[in-house]
């Protein structure tokens, strides 16, 4: 992999074209756009959600729907913003009706492009919204969020947060106040030179 960020980026681009085009999984067949992911800032911290929704497959951009309108302010409330983040998901492609991602189409996607935009965003931390990446990227098919948020993992040499997904958090109070406390962790955490 390239160190300077303006080759990474550019195949960062590349591997987002590929994700617009790919016919590897059956998600493909339903989805109006796939949606790669967004952000461009490089060694900061990476979001990983499960999936996109109707709203993200119409524009094919993540968290644009209720869920990225709570995600911003849970950012906000702790002192974060969208641009210091790169936002994905799981699988790239909607799902029928919103059904969770099948452990088939998790490992297909996680093989053809997550593991390569980990390598190409190269993130500090990864926060892993809810029980769907935990179990694709961390192997993780047990335990419940109510005990497991705000533990970090190490992986890989790369470490990961664990918290809930924003449409737990915008359901259900203890998970929305378990989300404001990791991320005031999260926030606490990032250096000064990932800030500037
Ligand atoms: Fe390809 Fe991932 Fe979409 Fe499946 S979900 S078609 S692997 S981009």
């Amino acid at each position: 992999m390239s160190n300077q960020p303006a080759a990474r980026l550019k195949l960062l681009a590349t591997l987002h074209d590929g994700i617009r085009t790919c016919t590897a999984c059956r998600l493909h067949r339903t989805r109006t756009h796939a949606v790669p992911g967004e952000g461009d800032r490089l060694g900061g911290i990476m979001f990983i959600g499960e999936a996109p929704g109707a709203k993200e497959d119409l524009a094919g951009k993540p968290f644009i729907g209720r869920s990225g309108q709570f995600l911003d302010e849970l950012l906000a409330a702790s002192g974060l913003d969208r641009r210091q983040i790169f936002i994905t998901s799981a699988v790239k492609c909607r799902p029928p009706q919103n059904r969770t991602p099948k452990d088939d189409e998790l490992d297909t996607c996680r093989e053809r492009w997550l593991e390569n935009q980990i390598e190409l965003v190269d993130p500090s931390i990864i926060v892993l919204l809810g029980k769907t990446p935990l179990r694709q990227v961390l192997g993780e098919k047990k335990g419940n969020l109510a005990e497991l948020h705000g533990q970090c993992r190490e992986k890989d040499g790369r470490q990961y947060l664990l918290t809930y997904h924003p449409a737990a958090g915008m359901r259900f109070p203890t998970a929305r106040s378990a989300m404001q406390q990791d991320f005031l962790a999260l926030a606490a955490r990032s250096s000064p030179a990932e800030d500037a």
